[in-house]
């Protein structure tokens, strides 16, 4: 019954989601860009300038496109549930947002998580002939500083490096999960902990990446004799990340902008440590439209790809990394929903959130 959670063998999946053009958009009459030609496939609609033309391909291809009638019901059934309800069989895995500014990343993984959780509680009480035991903890990475999201104090977690568990926050509170209602409880406490800046491109916008672990440990109530199936422990890692804009682009200079350089440093090494995980080099199908210097960066990436996993993977180079390192490493299963505006207006910034997308697949 537990093999059943993690039937494939993909280890990273990597989809799209377009949300609505919101009122301001449309009360400024800004376009919908894009289209969503199938499941799998999302295209430019305008017509490229020459100099675009060899920049951009106008296709890009993913795991799964969501188009802007989607619900996040469905995006996670599709998306990200195989990758959550792994946790239960010992697997450790990371569900991550990825996104510009009010692309919808909040909104995604919030309904994502609530679904997960809601999900793994139904199972446990279906599977009683084990014993589990849910652990919840929170954090919120801001300027390359931890804290724990579950408690008043706000002073800098340190991370340490344990010779069994590896990379642990010390003294991150870890709630044991009573019920659903408890869930709720410690989510609500979360976001009011949670760190809100004001910048130019929207009115409240996040500057922190945000981790929801969820840690589940089981046994058989009877012993049966089967070493393999007898305790698993595992972590899910529900990943609400800082907007991926450049920090140039949010008109405010002083701490702004140094944590806009953090937070590229962050996304940055996230972005290195997916593409060299990866053992194999990319779908040739992504890069098959793309122009000549989109070819280069192909086999820039072929190159560093093929040296294996055996090159070092700079997972220390970023708090965000070395906390997500064992979620990441070995045979852990990873999501990647990158949300987007179709809107004309940010189309630069779309297309990095798809150059990003298409090189972690
Ligand atoms: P981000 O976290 O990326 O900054 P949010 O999740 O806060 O963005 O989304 C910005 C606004 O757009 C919110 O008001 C949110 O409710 C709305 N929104 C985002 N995605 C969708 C969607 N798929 N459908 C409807 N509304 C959405
Ligand atoms: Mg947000």
């Amino acid at each position: 019954a537990m093999q059943d959670l993690t039937g494939s063998e993909e280890r990273i999946i990597v989809s799209v989601r377009v949300r609505p053009l919101n009122e301001k958009e449309r009360a400024r009459n800004d376009l919908s860009e894009w289209e969503c030609i199938n499941d799998t496939t999302i295209m430019y609609r305008s017509n490229l300038s020459a100099t675009e033309r060899s920049l951009y391909p106008t296709t890009y291809t993913f795991d799964r496109v969501f188009r802007n009638d989607s619900h996040t019901r469905q995006v996670y059934e599709e998306a990200a549930k195989e990758v959550a309800l792994a946790v239960l069989s010992g697997i450790n895995s990371s569900i991550f947002a990825y996104g510009q500014t009010s692309s919808g990343k909040t909104y995604t993984m919030s309904g994502i998580t609530e679904y997960a959780v809601a999900d793994i509680f139904n199972y446990i009480e279906k599977h009683t002939e084990r014993d589990f035991v849910l652990k919840f903890s929170a954090m919120e990475i801001y300027n390359e500083a931890v804290r724990d999201l579950l408690s008043v104090d706000s002073t800098p977690l340190r991370l340490l490096d344990d010779p069994e568990k590896g990379t642990v926050v010390e003294r991150l509170t870890e709630a044991t999960l009573r019920d659903w209602n408890h869930f709720q409880e410690l989510i609500v406490f979360c976001e009011a902990q949670r760190q809100i800046g004001e910048t130019a491109l929207n009115e409240v916008s996040s500057r922190s990446h945000q981790i929801l672990r969820l840690t589940s440990e089981s046994s058989p109530r009877e012993f049966m004799g089967n070493d393999k199936m007898s305790s698993l422990a595992a972590s899910v890692n529900f990943v609400d990340l800082a907007g991926s804009e450049r920090a140039s682009q949010t008109n405010s200079a002083g701490t702004r902008l140094k944590e806009g350089c953090h937070i590229n440093r962050s996304l940055l090494t996230l972005g290195t440590v997916i593409r060299k995980l990866r053992t194999l080099p990319p779908k040739q199908r992504s890069f098959r439209e793309a122009g000549r210097w989109f070819t280069f960066i192909n086999i820039l990436l072929y190159g560093y790809m093929s040296k294996g996993r055996n090159g070092h993977i700079p997972f220390r180079d970023s708090k965000l990394t070395r906390i997500l390192q064992s979620s990441l490493a070995g045979n852990a299963k990873t999501a990647i929903i990158c949300t987007m505006s179709p809107a004309r207006s940010h189309v630069e910034q779309t297309r990095n959130t798809l150059l990003f997308a298409t090189c972690a697949k």
